[in-house]
């Protein structure tokens, strides 16, 4: 179900043990070959198509297009709140969806730079609403074994605009993938503790813009992209993401003894 379609009467008159999900994106430099909404049109497609398969156990939000960018800056067309602006943000409309009954809430996000932040926000709401269930996730971390068997371009590869992010594109929007543009990947050297990809970070968190990172705004190697990866990506995605509505539109929270 989509929030926005919803007339406030019908909104009155759902069951409240329905999970309510948003998802958090960005609006950021993608390299010379994918466009700056990537990370959000990725989100939106994932929300779609879980409202196609189990749409009367999941409430979907508006979405936020915008999060935190800070470190690709220097790349032309990006946009960026702060964290704290995103955070009083997602506090707000928790507040909002909370005052009408839900009290089961997810946020669903789409870009790497959320991670953290998104982690913050379910403890923190948490902890303001005891009695509410709080799941943060990224569409990257889950079922992330089936998800790297998937992968060719090997450590590193699947990393921002890079073979993952490239074939869920060709597959959602082929038309505003550049092909001519995709470039080899170009990661610059670091340290053997800091190196990650979307699977997952390094040992240690080490804070560079991109442009450190890479010189063509990639992370990754996009040559291994197609557009059936990304719709195996896509399955594996979705197999884990209604794992995790139904149980939560499944939890009882007496059973919880709350
Ligand atoms: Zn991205």
């Amino acid at each position: 179900m989509i929030w926005e379609e919803f007339t406030s009467f019908q909104i009155k008159d759902l069951d409240k043990h329905i999970p309510v999900l948003i998802n958090l994106s960005a609006t950021e430099q993608h390299g010379r070959h994918l466009p700056l909404g990537t990370d959000r049109m990725i989100g939106h497609h994932f929300c779609q198509r879980l409202n196609e398969k189990i749409g009367d156990k999941v409430l979907i939000l508006p979405e936020l297009a915008i999060g935190y960018s800070k470190h690709h800056m220097d790349f032309a067309g990006t946009l960026s709140l702060n964290h704290e602006t995103i955070l009083a943000q997602l506090k707000d409309i928790t507040d909002a969806v909370f005052s009408h009954g839900f009290y089961k809430f997810v946020l669903f996000n789409s870009h790497g730079g959320n991670q953290g932040l998104g982690q913050v926000f379910i403890e923190k709401m948490g902890a303001r609403y005891p009695h509410g269930h709080f799941v943060m996730f990224s569409w990257f971390r889950l079922a992330v074994e089936r998800l790297r068997a998937i992968s060719d371009s090997g450590p590193g590869g699947a990393g921002h605009g890079g073979e993952f992010e490239t074939s869920l594109m060709l597959r959602i929007a082929p038309h505003l993938v550049n092909q001519e543009y995709i470039g080899e990947k170009r990661n610059k050297p670091s340290f053997r503790w800091a190196e990650g990809d979307l699977f997952g970070g390094g040992e240690a968190s080490y804070y560079r813009s991109m442009m450190d990172m890479t010189d063509n705004g990639i992370y990754g190697d996009p040559r291994f992209a197609s557009t059936e990866k990304g719709e195996q990506i896509e399955n594996v995605v979705l197999d884990r993401m209604k794992e995790i509505v139904f149980d939560l539109y499944n939890l009882d929270t007496r059973s919880l003894n709350r």
